[in-house]
């Protein structure tokens, strides 16, 4: 019979987004065995959140369906952990103990058909982080249509537990069990991948740029979801204080990044994200216009991209800081007010929706796991050591796109395998 892995020991990868999976599906090609250890319900990570790719403009489920058709044809040499976290590693490379804690997911994996029978029973409505609050789940949930597994999971911290039980009553399957627990099992691996990505810059902390005082101020990765025909609008790009299709858009960059009370750093993507989204716009409303407020347009090597968002002539780029947001209660729109420093002149915009580009900020060094040998920077990214057979992939490692990221992942895989090949 074929062994199920060709080394003894398997490679640990941390966080399931597509610099993750992607490391975990080379390495298992590769032979190995592999563990990944999933915070979340469901893999595929902030990706699976997007409506569309820069610069292609593709939906992300084609990449993630393909991963996630490897992950399963390649079953034998993968264990995926979700609601997973690592809690202590201790060993050298070449030869880890990795403790991990399994919280309850109250749901059967194996019993689970999805047919959603608890769902409209459930009393209880909690924000669904999956559209970044702009709807809400009950207590048991799918956590999105492309989730992997596709299972349902229940909220703990909202479920009313015993004293309810509807949604066990409306199983078939007994898939619910209210009184599982946590628990925690033990790996050996002999290389591991931190890939745990980032979480959008908290634009509450942006209080000049409005957020939070107007429905119709959002934030960038809101604005992919209000696109997704998956979102909380069906892709209906509107203002959330009517639902009035949005046909002025402004976006304002660097909204928090490239500033010492804020992110000092540049988080890579969000030009370019904003470039994608005027597209969102321009494509839903042919008679919609877009001005975007930048101090400079880095759009890296997709100059391409950039230039066709420019040649469209209802896309108004204008250089200079945005000094003041105020809403209009009758119109419901933002009034956006910067000093255009191209022509020196004070510019006035009203608009249906007023985007914040937020920056990425790395889970990494917050999420540090006990007795994982790694160093941070000083903004949160952590430091890949060769030398502990500990790799890093995608924004763990440094803001930036899909395409680096997995191409990170390839690279932690193969570094993996050299470590376990050495030791
Ligand atoms: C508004 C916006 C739009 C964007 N649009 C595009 C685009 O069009 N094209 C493009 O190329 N890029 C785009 N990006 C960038 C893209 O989202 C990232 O490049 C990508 O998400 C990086 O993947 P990742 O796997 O490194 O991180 P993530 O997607 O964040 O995945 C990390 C995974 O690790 C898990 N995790 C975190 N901590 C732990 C832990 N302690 N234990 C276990 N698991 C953990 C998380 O739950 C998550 O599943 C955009 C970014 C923004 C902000």
């Amino acid at each position: 019979m074929e062994p199920a892995s060709i080394r003894e020991l398997g490679i640990l990868v941390i966080g399931g987004g597509i610099a993750g999976l992607t490391a975990a599906i080379e390495a298992a090609e590769a032979g190995n065995d592999v563990f990944i250890v999933e915070r979340e319900p469901s893999l595929g990570g902030r990706v699976a959140q997007l409506h569309r790719y820069f610069p292609k403009l593709c939906p992300p489920y084609c990449g993630l369906e393909i991963n996630y058709r490897r992950v399963r044809s390649g079953h034998r040499h993968f264990k995926v952990f979700t609601q997973a976290e690592v809690q202590q590693v201790t060993g050298q490379p070449g030869n880890y103990e990795v403790t991990v804690l399994l919280r309850p997911r109250y749901v059967k994996l194996d019993n689970c058909t999805t047919c959603n029978a608890c769902v409209p029973v459930c009393p209880v409505e909690r924000p669904d982080s999956y559209n970044y609050g702009m709807t809400t789940t009950k207590a048991i949930y799918l956590p999105h249509e492309m989730a992997f597994p596709m299972k349902h999971v229940i909220d703990e911290a909202t479920c009313l537990g015993e004293s309810c039980a509807k949604c066990v009553e409306a199983c078939n399957y007994d898939a619910i069990d209210l009184h599982m627990q946590p628990r925690t099992i033990t790996l050996k691996v002999g290389a591991i991948v931190l890939a745990t990505g980032w979480k959008p810059y908290d634009a509450n902390n942006l209080e000049i740029l409005g957020f939070g005082k107007h429905r119709n101020i959002i934030s960038n990765v809101m604005m992919d979801r209000l696109a997704a025909v998956n979102g909380p609008t069906k892709g209906e790009i509107v203002r959330l204080s009517d639902g009035q299709p949005a046909k002025r858009v402004a976006f304002v960059q660097c909204a928090g990044s490239r500033d010492v009370n804020h992110l000092p750093y540049c988080s890579a993507i969000c030009c370019l994200a904003t470039l994608k989204q005027s597209l969102y716009v321009r494509e839903r409303y042919p008679d919609s216009e877009v001005y975007i407020f930048y101090i400079d347009i880095r759009p890296g090597s997709f100059e391409d991209f950039h230039a066709r968002v420019r040649a469209d002539e209802r896309v108004h780029f204008v250089k200079g800081k945005v000094a003041k947001v105020m809403a209009d209660p009758e119109t419901e729109e933002v009034i956006v007010e910067a000093d255009d420093m191209l022509s020196g002149r004070k510019v006035q915009v009203r608009v249906d929706l007023f985007v914040l580009a937020t920056g990425m900020k790395p889970n990494a060094a917050e999420s540090k796991v006990a007795g994982l040998n790694i160093e941070y920077d000083e903004y949160g990214f952590a430091i890949e050591d060769p030398q502990q057979g500990i790799y890093v992939a995608g924004v763990a490692k440094r803001p930036t796109d899909v395409a680096t990221s997995t191409r990170d992942g390839t690279a932690a895989a193969l570094k993996a395998i050299q470590t376990m090949v050495r030791k």
